[in-house]
């Protein structure tokens, strides 16, 4: 079995931080067979083996939010529009690119929220069956909207509501997760959420127990207090986005323990960005109320007991993948999490509620770990510096600058998270 040893100077095992002194972090194969204290290098080594002095490592981060087939990173309203027409080699081909980006950040685990031609599956098989170092997927496939209801370009129409069950159940043979669009998106310009829920709580709840029935979780796309009753009520697993949240809703969701991913990347560019959305200075007014709004509920969130996951929602409009889950972890930070919570939010915290083995430098968890150049602990910008990715026998040594490029494109649209 190939043995590698890693000696951090600290790190973050998925819950907890330990910074005082030196590690050693034994790997056998795509486990960690053993963490000890101190430099114990010489202890478990033999001829051949590679030991490496490092400053920090974590477990391999999760995007619990992401659109593979899209590239975040064009901003040409009309090119997206394009895209969604050309052929779906091209989309695969754009979704290998994500699905590298995200690797060199540091991701190893990632949901796919939806798209209507399939890539997220093509790229969770490729994944699957390849040598090299890449991220495992979480396919939802095709989602789920109502009639005419909004998310034509990742779901699939359910008219008739008697068949609700049968559709799922459908998806359910090749989808890891069962994707709901139950409301639509945010009217930034008024303020809130356009149109009425796409389900009501009863086929809400057909829908969450056929899936369940079928070993499959839950998720919604919803924001406002309308659809998130209705999501809450029927037992969805977890929440998308949720803007305008309140707290009779965060206290049920902690009752209830449904996961809240709260994407802030998506409206954060646009606040950001106007001038590629067409947003006069009222509207990013309101972008910045409504974005206040979201971090305030987050901290409530954290305090109540509402399992918190990171989720930039990649491919969205000015978000790139990879980059944007550090955005997400630091729009957490600045909600008033402290680095541990909105680490374990992009870690253990996914892997748990979605039944996934632990990963990272935890003894008997699967060898997805990531090393950086220095501890986000004292300076969080070092979740960009990325030193390697290792997932089992595979190591990742993302190329010097690689990162920088992104922040530099970041810069020239106006972009810069936290600043
Ligand atoms: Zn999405």
């Amino acid at each position: 079995m190939q043995r590698r040893i890693l000696v951090t100077s600290s790190m973050f095992d998925g819950e907890r931080y330990w910074g005082g002194g030196e590690r050693t972090v034994v790997i056998d194969g795509d486990k960690v067979s053993e963490v000890a204290d101190g430099d114990q290098s010489s202890v478990f080594s033999c001829p051949g083996v590679e030991v490496e002095h490092v400053a920090f490592v974590m477990p391999g981060l999760v995007e619990g939010h992401a659109h593979l087939f899209l590239n975040g990173g064009e901003l040409d309203t009309a090119v997206r529009s394009a895209y969604l027409k050309s052929s779906v080699d091209n989309m695969v081909e754009v979704g290998r690119r994500n699905l590298q980006q995200s690797a060199e950040a540091g991701v190893t685990l990632i949901r796919d929220a939806g798209d209507r031609f399939g890539v997220n599956h093509v790229i969770r098989a490729e994944a699957a069956s390849s040598a090299g170092p890449l991220p495992r997927v979480r396919s939802a496939g095709l989602g789920l909207r109502g009639l005419r209801g909004y998310g034509a370009f990742m779901a699939r129409e359910v008219g008739d509501l008697t068949r609700v069950s049968e559709v799922v159940s459908e998806l359910a043979k090749e989808s890891d997760d069962i994707k709901v669009i139950l409301t639509g998106i945010i009217d930034f310009e008024a303020g809130r959420v356009k149109g009425v829920p796409q389900f009501d709580v009863d086929s809400c709840r057909k829908i969450v127990e056929t899936a369940h029935a079928a070993g499959r979780k839950t998720f919604a796309h919803c924001s406002g207090l309308d659809g998130l009753a209705i999501a809450v009520e029927a037992g969805i697993d977890s929440i998308e986005h949720g803007f305008f949240m309140n707290e009779e809703m965060l206290v049920a969701m902690a009752e209830k323990q449904v996961a809240w991913v709260p994407t802030f990347s998506p409206v954060d560019f646009q606040w950001r960005s106007p001038k590629w959305c067409g947003w006069d200075s009222e509207t990013q007014g309101k972008l910045r109320g409504i974005l206040d709004q979201h971090s305030r509920q987050v901290a409530l969130a954290a305090e109540l007991g509402v399992p918190l996951v990171c989720g930039s929602d990649a491919g969205s409009h000015g978000v790139p993948h990879g980059s944007s889950l550090i955005d997400e972890v630091e729009f957490l930070s600045q909600a008033g999490l402290n680095m541990q919570t909105a680490l374990a939010s992009a870690t253990s915290v996914p892997r748990r509620l979605w039944g996934e083995e632990p990963a990272g430098p935890v003894k008997r968890a699967r060898a997805e770990l990531v090393v950086l150049a220095a501890s986000p602990f004292d300076d969080p910008t070092a979740l960009r510096k990325v030193v390697a990715v290792i997932m089992g026998r595979n190591v990742l040594r993302p190329e010097r600058g690689k990162m920088l490029d992104e922040t530099t494109l970041k810069k020239l649209i106006g972009y810069r998270p936290g600043g």
